[in-house]
């Protein structure tokens, strides 16, 4: 493991792949409060569904669905909460690395292990 780690590792420029392995060794993401004003300018985050909606060229009842709650980026561990002194309904942002509220969204949301039926 530690020596496919290091392989990745050394190849890796992909930064999924590197944020993918800080949760898969369990260390809860490095936050900043700056990084919460980038994401609302570039990637929306906090918009409403209708706004998110009218980007993603969905419907917003279905652009509602998208969380952060339910997103792949989303670290609400109890050990990220406990490390962050944070509470319960917030969570890590591991993709844009500020604290986000599992009711809000943004551009830059991908799903987990669901996989989200939508209807054309
Ligand atoms: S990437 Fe995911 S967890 Fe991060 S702010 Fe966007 S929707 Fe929330």
């Amino acid at each position: 493991m530690v020596t496919w780690l290091r392989r990745q590792l050394s190849l890796g420029s992909d930064k999924n792949m590197m944020m993918g392995m800080s949760l898969m060794l369990g260390e809860p993401p490095e936050v900043d409060p700056k990084n919460r004003d980038r994401a609302e300018t570039y990637w929306m985050y906090g918009s409403s569904a209708e706004e998110l909606g009218k980007a993603w060229d969905k419907p917003a009842d279905m652009a509602a669905l998208k969380t952060c709650g339910n997103c792949e980026y989303f670290d609400n561990r109890a050990r990220t909460l406990k490390s962050l002194d944070i509470e319960s309904g917030l969570g890590a942002c591991a993709k844009f690395k500020f604290v986000c509220s599992q009711e809000k969204s943004c551009q830059g949301w991908d799903c987990k292990d669901i996989d989200m039926m939508e209807k054309e």
